[in-house]
């Protein structure tokens, strides 16, 4: 896997440590525990995107493009990321929100993501639960054209091949990292959405041919859809490597038992989860994506799911700005 073949634009602090998680390990009485901290990618306090955005900014540059558009919730960690990043490199941005999480209040409106998305001065259009927003994409790509600029589309999540580049260079960051340090990788864990996560590093790790086995513990869809999803982006990404056929269904794993009554809805599973981390580790996980993980991990632990002298890495894909849209929930 040769990765210098694809365009990149360097945005985020890397490598990203990787950490043991000993209070944790201790508290379960093993599996032990490490954290791979892609929550420090740097750009706009960080998380999982920039590795997705250091590709898909790239290819914007190329494709002449001074506009980015994307997509996702309010409080969207994707879109902060996706701000920053246009701001960075000079280009315009914009983010449609679709208001997914219905009964917000105001920190879940004003504060946290968003906040910072108005002050990276992102212009932010919003749209209701249910909107087709890839066809609302194309509608202000159309606007953005007919006004004289070159946009570019980002799908939300950044999760389409080129995004999924950004978790096959994860893949093999964390394997040479693991071997430096002679930690032997049993599970990599993390929490899994738009997909492009868990596609690139299935892709990537296949490649290489690793042999670890991930984990996806899933935030919104069921299981059978969101395993389809990823599997489609795993196999379209792994052809992009140069490696057709490279994934098979079987490598796709996600387990959907965390997530509650829905996207971006808290459970008490997560608040413990995110409280237990906070006060063992002083790490910071995130209300819709790494608190529900890191819930399925701790759960399965308990079940006895892995064994006691397993070696577990938990991906933190960061998103500890969400907390203060969720002040509510946490106060
Ligand atoms: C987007 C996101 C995820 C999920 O990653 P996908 O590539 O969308 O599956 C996990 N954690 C955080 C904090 C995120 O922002």
């Amino acid at each position: 896997m040769h990765l210098a073949r694809f365009p990149r634009v360097r945005l985020a602090h890397l490598p990203t440590p990787l950490e043991p998680m000993a209070r944790l390990t201790k508290h379960f009485g093993g599996p032990t525990l490490y954290v791979k901290r892609d929550d420090c990618t740097g750009l706009a306090s960080g998380g999982n995107k920039t590795r997705k955005l250091e590709y898909l900014m790239a290819e914007a540059l190329r494709e002449g493009a001074d506009t980015i558009l994307t997509q996702g919730a309010v409080q969207s960690n994707h879109c902060r990321q996706t701000a920053a990043a246009a701001a960075r490199l000079g280009m315009k941005c914009f983010l449609l929100f679709e208001k997914r999480v219905t009964d917000a209040d105001d920190a879940y409106l004003n504060s946290g993501n968003v906040l910072l998305d108005r002050i990276y001065g992102a212009s932010i259009l919003e749209y209701d639960a249910g909107t087709d927003m890839n066809t609302a994409l194309g509608e202000v790509a159309d606007k953005v054209r007919s006004e004289g600029s070159t946009p570019y589309i980002i799908p939300g999540g950044g999760s389409n091949k080129v995004g999924a580049l950004g978790y096959a260079n994860c893949a093999l960051e964390l394997v040479a990292q693991a071997n430096d340090m002679d930690v032997k990788i049993d599970h990599i864990i993390h929490a899994t959405g738009s997909a492009g996560t868990q596609g690139g590093l299935v892709a990537g790790l296949k490649v290489i041919n690793a042999g670890i086995p991930v984990l996806g513990i899933g935030v919104n869809a069921p299981q059978d859809i969101q395993e389809t999803r990823v599997f489609n982006l795993a196999e379209e990404t792994a052809d992009y490597l140069g490696v057709p056929g490279g994934v098979a269904r079987s490598d796709i794993v996600a387990n959907c038992n965390y997530i509650g009554e829905g996207y971006g809805v808290p459970t008490q599973g997560m608040l413990d989860a995110v409280h237990l981390a906070a006060h063992m580790e002083g790490l910071l996980f995130d209300p819709v994506y790494s608190g529900k993980g890191l819930d399925g991990m701790f759960d399965l632990i308990s079940k006895g799911h892995f064994g006691k002298n397993d070696t577990l890495v938990f991906i933190h894909t960061g998103g500890s700005v969400g907390l203060f849209g969720y002040q509510n929930v946490f106060g």
